[in-house]
């Protein structure tokens, strides 16, 4: 790989300070070795002239799923075979690096192999990290089965699932379960979705006592649980039991928020998911779901808002469903509506590389980290809108030291 040098850069380092101007980075193989605005020279180096464009690092989805290959999500696993279900997902995470998305969490649904294929070299996609199945209580957000259905719930082994597991001794069982297949953290769903069939965003789901053993577990073997929480109380009840992201959480109330500031808890929103469903996708929603979307999108960036006030640390997800996972580097656009648009860089950047445990080597762009770069070509401060249009607008993604991408 050798040497590249970035120069002539506007910088966006991802620690949330000005943007420096006229800037070089050296690259040597995958690591970011130097960061100069008294310019680099190296014979043996590549050059790329940023021509004053902005240089970032690379986007870091803090929620999404691979396997969520469809809008209606309830039946993925039991209508496609396995096969089509994983190559779509494979497809889902070339989509995701086209989009600048140099990393990303899956929180439920895709297995090791995804993280382990990307690794070894096999997929072409973001570094990841997966939890495996979500672990879900039965007729909770997760179980797929109807109301009057009596059938045993069928798991799957591809695309987005859940794991049921219903008291402490299940749901201990279930999470060692999911880390012996090779997870990196555990999810709950702590709260109904607004994508299920039965229960909605109001409700909670799981005990204190469940949420706790999951913890447990996932203290154990040095990791942690993200959950699923729409409703203040069950924000309240994971962030009580310990449990490190709240995924959505639209529902937030303040004296909530304090407690989730003092505790270090991260609140992970994914506006995008709701804006595209009803921009794109509402035709295929039921009226019984298209009322809870509508329901907790507006509450969403009040949320933040909140949040931001409180001091909770915030990363962002773009949570997309089936072809709507093009549009997943808008996500930290919406997000910015309630955040103002740095704020929403060091979400998707520096802050989602700590919940993805790799804040030492990704996220910013700081001098011995890994080589995960954008360039932009516009003022990503004054035109955020800019990650709604990748193809055009992204001119350079590099990652791990590999140019993937280079317009310029
Ligand atoms: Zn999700």
């Amino acid at each position: 790989m050798g040497y590249v040098i970035f120069k002539n850069a506007t910088l966006i380092d991802g620690n949330g300070g000005d943007p420096r101007y006229n800037v070089s980075v050296l690259v040597e193989n995958n690591i970011i070795r130097e960061v100069s605005e008294c310019g680099i020279s190296l014979q043996s180096a590549d050059v790329i002239d940023c021509k004053g464009n902005t240089l970032m690092p690379g986007l870091v989805d803090g929620h999404m799923h691979l396997g969520l290959i469809e809008i209606e999500v309830v039946d993925i696993v039991r209508r496609n075979p396995i096969g089509l279900i994983a190559a779509r997902m494979f497809r889902n995470m070339r989509e995701l690096l086209e989009q600048g998305y140099t990393s990303a969490r899956d929180t439920g649904g895709a297995d090791a192999g995804f993280r382990l294929a990307m690794e070894n070299g096999e997929a072409v996609g973001p570094r990841l990290r997966v939890s495996g199945p979500c672990i879900a209580q039965s007729g909770g957000h997760g179980d797929n089965r109807g109301p009057s259905e009596y059938r045993p719930y069928y798991e799957g082994n591809m695309g987005f699932r859940s794991r049921l597991a219903d008291g402490v001794p299940e749901v201990l069982k279930a999470c060692r379960e999911t880390l012996r297949e090779g997870a990196d953290f555990i999810k709950i769903m702590a709260c109904g979705g607004c994508a299920s069939p039965t229960g909605g965003p109001n409700a909670c789901q799981y005990t204190f006592d469940e949420m706790k053993a999951a913890v447990d577990v996932a203290d154990n073997a040095g990791t942690y649980v993200a959950a699923h929480c729409y409703s203040d109380k069950s924000i309240s009840r994971c962030t009580e039991a310990g449990i490190l992201t709240i995924e959505h959480g639209n529902l937030l109330e303040r004296p909530t928020a304090k407690l989730m500031a003092q505790k270090g808890t991260y609140l992970v929103p994914t506006q995008i998911t709701y804006e595209m469903v009803l921009e794109h996708a509402k035709d295929s929603l039921s009226k019984f779901m298209y009322d809870k979307f509508i329901a907790v999108n507006d509450r969403g960036y009040e949320a933040i808002k909140i949040a931001m006030e409180e001091g909770v640390k915030i990363g962002g997800g773009s949570d997309l469903t089936g072809r709507n996972t093009k549009y997943a580097s808008g996500a930290i656009a919406y997000q910015a509506k309630a955040q103002g648009a740095m704020n929403a860089i060091v979400s998707f950047t520096r802050v989602n590389a700590e919940i993805m445990g790799m804040s030492e080597q990704i996220g910013t762009i700081e001098e011995g980290k890994l080589a995960d770069i954008i360039l932009v070509n516009d003022d990503p401060l004054k035109n955020i809108d800019l990650f709604k249009n990748p193809k055009d607008n992204i001119l350079v993604i590099m990652q791990d030291g590999k140019l993937y991408k280079k317009m310029i």
